[in-house]
């Protein structure tokens, strides 16, 4: 981060602003709305400044600027259309460790303006760390766009109702499941249909009846398994990410980004539970046992896996545990490699021509061998994704092609599809193992086997920046 966000309480302090034209008049409106106190220094004043100077509304120094301005001021914004003068009020205002910030000029700044969305007492600052104003503003469009106009009626809602509900919800979880239901369900949309009277009813009698409930933790307690998809976050589920929102604790692979990890709540329990192969951190019965123990505990926990939960993922044993043992769960699918891998690498899995089945299958090596149905793989028109198959890919080719495919079989190795590090390797099941060995691809990596992988010259459009 360039720049720490923060939400600074002025009300009722002098604030300075330098220079009296349209832009001042804009930076004047923001300060007044958070309550500043402003005296603007320049020897003239644009039309809407001089109306709120005449109405006693601010403070106007009718001279060009000099370092007396400052004396006093909590912050001080510079908004002249002289850069001379600007950096003058810049470098002034530093040496007395004054926050200020130089319109349209981040490098005489101490602090940037972000774009706002104003949802008051919800505001949603974003800043492109001076980068880019415009993308700026295309962001602030769309969260507009995103946020319903009475966000801030929710708010408001919600802070009128805070003390109580903590009064009669004690425990901590119990209290934010209660939020959590309240801020996105039926009451929520009352308050955005401007029914505020009838949501402030609803949540009375939610509340009455959450408070008659109390507090039983082995009621709530329960798991989410949840498909965090091939690496790049833009293909979670909407599903995923809300429940990601939700849990108090996360079990996590090595297959689950970083990136797909920053999205879970900012306060929930992180937890790595492997595995890579032969480091196994913990084993899966232990992994099986902690879930049902933090869910008995209340905790909502979250089962992050990559890709799908239910593709070579274990997640049936993970629930088949749950179930036995009685803990409410939910599963949540993911886009699987295979998905993933096709769609970045622009090899389609099936296709009227080429290929009108399409197997998934593992290569995991066990004993140095892969214990496979070679003759059902060996297929015309059938597409063969193995999954973890990079080990042993060399045998892999040299079986299917003594059980009766063509060495020259269209086939690819795609290493970390769908996020920045995705390679490619393409080749014929003669020579693909030799091409990825050279090319030095890494796990995890998917191979697709099959004619299918042809269309890739056709179909190819994600150029991952190296
Ligand atoms: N449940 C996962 C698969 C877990 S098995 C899913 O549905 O995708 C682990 C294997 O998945 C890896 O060895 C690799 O073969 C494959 N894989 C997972 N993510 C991948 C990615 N981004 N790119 C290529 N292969 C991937």
């Amino acid at each position: 981060m360039d720049y720490l966000p923060i939400f600074l309480d002025i009300k009722g302090e002098p604030c300075a602003v330098i220079g009296g034209g349209e832009v001042a008049a804009r930076k004047v409106a923001l300060l007044r709305a958070a309550g500043a106190r402003v005296t603007v220094t320049a020897p003239d004043l644009c039309p809407a400044l001089a109306e709120l100077a005449a109405r006693g509304e601010i403070a106007h120094c009718a001279a060009p600027f000099s370092e007396a301005a400052l004396d006093g001021a909590a912050l001080v914004i510079a908004a002249t259309d002289d850069r001379t003068v600007n950096a003058e009020v810049s470098r002034l205002a530093r040496a007395r460790r004054l926050p200020v910030n130089v319109v349209d000029d981040p490098e005489l700044c101490s602090f940037i303006m972000p774009a706002i969305v104003d949802r008051s007492p919800v505001v949603i600052a974003a800043s492109t760390g001076g980068a880019s104003p415009v993308l700026a503003r295309l962001l602030r469009a769309k969260l507009e766009a995103a946020v319903p106009a009475a966000f801030g009626e929710l708010a408001k809602l919600a802070r009128r109702f805070r003390a109580r509900v903590r009064e009669l919800l004690p425990d901590g979880a119990q209290r934010r499941a209660f939020w959590e239901r309240t801020l996105q369900g039926p009451i929520a949309e009352l308050v955005f249909s401007g029914r505020t009277h009838e949501a402030e009813a609803a949540l009375e009698r939610g509340l009455a009846a959450a408070a008659a409930q109390g507090a039983d933790p082995v009621a709530r307690g329960e798991v989410y398994l949840v498909g965090a998809g091939p690496g790049n976050p833009e293909l979670l589920t909407i599903a995923a990410l809300r429940l990601m929102q939700q849990a108090d604790v996360v079990l996590y692979d090595n297959l689950v980004s970083k990136e797909v990890l920053e999205l879970t709540r900012r306060d929930a329990r992180r937890i790595y539970v492997g595995k890579q192969r032969a480091n196994h951190t913990l084993r899966q019965e232990q992994i099986n046992a902690l879930m049902v123990e933090l869910a008995k505990q209340g905790q909502r926990v979250l089962r992050l896996k990559g890709g799908d939960p239910y593709v070579f993922g274990r997640g049936g044993e993970e629930i088949e545990t749950l179930a036995a043992a009685g803990i409410r769960f939910e599963v949540v699918p993911g886009i699987t490699a295979a998905n993933a891998a096709a769609a970045y690498a622009g090899i389609p899995l099936t296709h009227r021509e080429h290929a009108h089945s399409c197997v998934f299958v593992t290569g995991h090596l066990k004993d140095g061998t892969m214990d496979l149905d070679w003759h059902g793989l060996a297929r015309p028109k059938q597409t063969i994704v193995i999954y973890m198959g990079l080990l042993g890919l060399e045998a892999l080719c040299r079986q299917l092609i003594a059980h009766g495919l063509a060495e020259d079989t269209p086939a690819a190795v795609v290493q970390q599809a769908t996020v920045p590090q995705q390679r490619v390797v393409t080749g014929t099941l003669r020579d693909l193992a030799a091409r990825v060995a050279e090319a030095g691809l890494r796990p995890p990596t998917l191979v697709i086997v099959g004619d299918v992988v042809r269309l890739r010259e056709k179909l190819a459009w994600y150029e991952p920046q190296r």
